[in-house]
């Protein structure tokens, strides 16, 4: 078994992607607290006009988070479900 990466496989700066670390919550290519601007920007596109979906896959991203870091129910919300709307 070959460790390391594979040839042709390097990441690419114009394909970063703006994932989420966990326990921090912050973005993994940008370091701001997740969803940053462009990951809302990706999810937003992701999910289209189904925006029930993203706020539905936003509240199970909120569960996890919300035993995570400490947040008020309030900056939960504005961080993870209001900007859905
Ligand atoms: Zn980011």
């Amino acid at each position: 078994m070959t460790t390391g990466p594979a040839p042709g496989s390097e990441p690419s700066a114009a394909t970063e992607v703006h994932a989420c670390a966990q326990p921090t919550w912050r973005c993994t290519a940008c370091e701001q607290p997740w969803p940053c601007p462009p990951a809302r920007q990706a999810l937003a596109d992701q999910f289209g006009t189904d925006r029930v979906g993203l706020s539905v896959y936003m509240g199970e991203m909120l569960a996890p988070a919300a035993r995570d870091i400490r947040l008020s129910p309030g900056e939960l919300w504005d961080r993870f479900i209001d900007w859905t709307r």
